[in-house]
C-alpha cells in the first residue's frame, strides 16, 4: 500500500449541511448540553472529583454518517462472534497454547492464567458463564469502505447505558433544527435493556430469589452514569432483584464461600457478578485482591465474565484466532467462517519464530502501517508510528516481545462535525472526526450448551481524526450515534 493510500479520505455525505449559522449553533449547543446532562450523558469529573456532582460526557452534536450495509453487517455477525468467543473460552488447549509465551513475561496475564489453571484442575463450581461482549470496528478505506474489527471486549464492555441515551440527544438536536425526515436514519438502540436482560437471565438460571447481582467496581467510579443506568434498568425490569456494588478490596475483606460454594458478602448471596473492574493491573492493589478474584471464580456465582472468558478476550488470543484455518474448529459453516475472516485485519504474533521475525521486519520498515499492542485493556496502551520502531528496538531481542501483538492499522475515513466537551467555553469549531462502532452481544452457556445468544445494540465513539486513540472515559473521544447512509463516495 502506498503512503498516499494511507491518507484519510472524507465521507462526503453528512447528515446535514454544515456549518450551522453562529446564532443557531450557540442556541443548540447550549440546549443540547443541558439535555445531555439532564438525561444522564454525564460522568464524575477526573479533574475536580466530587461525589455529588456530575460533569457532561463529551459528545458529538450531530450523528456521524456510517454506511448502512456495514452497520447491518456488524449487527448480523454478532451472534456468530458470541458463539466463537464462547467456544474459544471453553477450549483449554487453545487458550494455553496461545498464551504460553505471553504468561512467561506478562505478570498480569500470568496471574489470570494461574487462576484459570486452578479452576480448571479443581473443576468449576458454576459451569454457566455470562458473556456481555462488545465487538469494536472501524471502517477501513481502501477501495471502498468496509468494517474491520479493532478488538472484542469480554470484560467491562462499557457505554451500553450512555450510548443508548446518545441516539436520543442526536434525535433531539436534529428535530430542534427541523430535520424531522432525517430521524429515521438513526437506528434504535436497545443495548442497555439487552445487557440487563442478559444479567437477569443469568440471575434466573441461578434460581435463588433472594440472591443479588453484584457489580464489581473500581475504587472510584468516574463512569458512574453508565454503570447506574444498568443498575436502574435491572430494577425497572425486575424490582425483586437487588444490585450491590463492591470493590475487589471489599470482596477480599468481607466475602466468603458458603457450604455449597455460594459467594456470601455482607449478608447477601451473590447470583451474578458483573465485572466493571478487574481488567487492569492497577485494580489489584495487592495479593489480597488476586485472592478475591480467585474466591469469586471458585464460587457458585455466575461470572460476567468468568476467567476463561476474560482470557478469551485478550489481544493475544484475538491474534491467534486470525491464524489461517483456526476458525474452522469453532464455526460450523463456510459462510460463518468467511464472514468472520472478512472483518479480521492482519494480526501478527511477535513470537521467536520465522513469522515473528517477519512481523518485526515489516513493522520496522513501515511503522505507520501498524499498531503495536500489549495485553492491556482500557485504552492508552498501544504504540503507533515511529514509536513502534523505538519500542521494538528495545525489546526485539528480549522475551518481552511475545506479550505484544502487531496489527494492521485500520485507516478510517473522516467525517466532519462538532465535538461538545465539558468546561469548554466558546463555540465549537467544525473538526475532522473518525468513529469506532461497538456492537453488544450476550451469550450464556456452559461447555456443552449455549442457552442464550443475542445481538443487543450498539455504541459509537468518535475522536479527532488526528488522535490515535479515542477513550471517552479518559476524555479523548466523544459519544456519538450512527446516521445510516446508503452510499459513500
Ligand atoms: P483497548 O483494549 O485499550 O481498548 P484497543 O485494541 O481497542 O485496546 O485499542 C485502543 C484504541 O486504539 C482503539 O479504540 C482505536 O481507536 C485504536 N486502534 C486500535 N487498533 C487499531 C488499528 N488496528 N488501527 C487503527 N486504530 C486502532
Ligand atoms: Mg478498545
Amino acid at each position: 500500500m502506498s503512503t498516499t493510500k494511507l491518507q484519510k479520505k472524507r465521507i462526503a455525505t453528512s447528515c446535514i449541511t454544515l456549518p450551522l449559522k453562529k446564532e443557531v449553533l450557540e442556541e443548540i449547543v447550549d440546549k443540547a448540553k443541558d439535555w445531555a446532562l439532564m438525561h444522564g450523558a454525564a460522568m464524575r469529573s477526573r479533574t475536580k472529583y466530587e461525589h455529588d456532582t456530575l460533569t457532561l460526557a463529551p459528545f458529538i452534536l450531530l450523528p456521524s454518517p456510517l454506511p448502512k450495509s456495514e452497520f447491518e453487517k456488524a449487527v448480523a455477525i454478532q451472534p456468530t462472534l458470541n458463539e466463537l468467543m464462547h467456544k474459544v473460552a471453553h477450549d483449554y488447549d487453545f487458550l494455553k497454547e496461545s498464551l504460553k509465551d505471553t504468561i512467561e513475561v506478562d505478570d498480569f496475564t500470568k496471574n489470570l492464567f494461574d487462576i484459570y489453571e486452578i479452576i480448571h484442575s479443581e473443576g468449576a463450581a458454576q459451569r454457566i458463564s455470562l458473556g456481555l461482549l462488545r465487538s469494536d470496528y472501524m471502517l477501513h478505506s481502501d477501495c471502498n469502505y468496509i468494517i474491520k474489527q479493532v478488538e472484542i471486549n469480554s470484560i467491562a464492555s462499557s457505554f451500553g447505558g450512555i450510548g443508548s441515551v446518545l441516539v436520543d440527544i442526536n434525535r433531539f438536536v436534529l428535530s430542534e433544527l427541523g430535520y424531522y425526515e432525517k430521524l429515521k436514519n438513526l437506528p434504535d438502540n436497545n443495548a442497555l435493556s439487552g445487557l440487563c436482560q442478559g444479567m437477569i437471565k443469568a440471575w434466573e438460571l441461578y434460581n435463588t430469589k433472594s440472591a443479588v447481582i453484584m457489580f464489581l467496581v473500581e475504587d472510584v467510579t468516574y463512569n458512574i452514569c453508565d454503570q447506574r443506568f444498568h443498575e436502574f434498568e435491572i430494577h425497572r425490569l425486575n424490582r425483586d432483584i437487588k444490585v450491590i456494588r463492591r470493590t475487589l478490596t471489599q470482596v477480599a475483606n468481607n466475602a466468603k464461600l458458603g457450604p455449597n460454594k455460594q459467594l456470601l458478602i455482607d449478608g447477601c448471596e451473590v447470583a451474578v457478578i458483573y465485572f466493571r473492574a478487574g481488567y487492569e493491573p492497577g485494580h489489584y492493589h495487592s495479593q489480597k485482591e488476586w485472592d478475591a478474584r480467585l474466591l469469586m471464580e471458585r464460587s457458585l456465582a455466575i461470572k460476567c465474565p468468568s476467567i476463561h472468558y476474560h482470557l478469551a478476550g485478550t489481544k493475544k488470543v484475538q491474534q491467534a484466532l486470525a491464524r489461517p484455518n483456526t476458525l474452522d474448529k469453532y464455526l460450523k459453516t463456510p459462510e460463518a467462517i468467511a464472514s468472520v475472516n472478512e472483518i479480521f485485519t492482519g494480526l501478527y504474533s511477535l513470537d521467536f519464530d520465522e513469522y515473528g521475525e517477519r512481523a518485526i521486519k515489516m513493522a520496522m520498515e513501515n511503522p505507520e502501517r501498524y499498531v503495536l499492542k500489549p495485553q492491556r485493556e482500557g485504552g492508552g496502551n498501544n504504540v503507533y508510528g515511529n514509536d513502534i520502531r523505538d519500542v521494538l528496538l528495545k525489546m526485539k531481542d528480549t522475551p518481552e516481545r511475545t506479550a505484544w501483538i502487531l496489527m494492521d492499522k485500520i485507516n478510517p475515513p473522516f467525517t466532519q462535525g462538532y465535538m461538545i466537551r465539558p468546561n469548554n467555553p466558546g463555540l465549537p469549531e467544525i473538526v475532522d472526526l473518525v468513529s469506532e462502532l461497538g456492537i453488544f452481544g450476550a451469550i450464556i452457556g456452559n461447555a456443552d450448551t449455549i442457552l442464550y445468544n443475542k445481538q443487543l445494540g450498539h455504541m459509537l465513539r468518535t475522536k479527532l481524526s488526528t488522535s490515535n486513540e479515542g477513550g471517552v472515559a479518559v476524555g479523548i473521544g466523544a459519544l456519538d450515534s450512527p446516521y445510516l447512509i446508503d452510499d459513500m463516495d
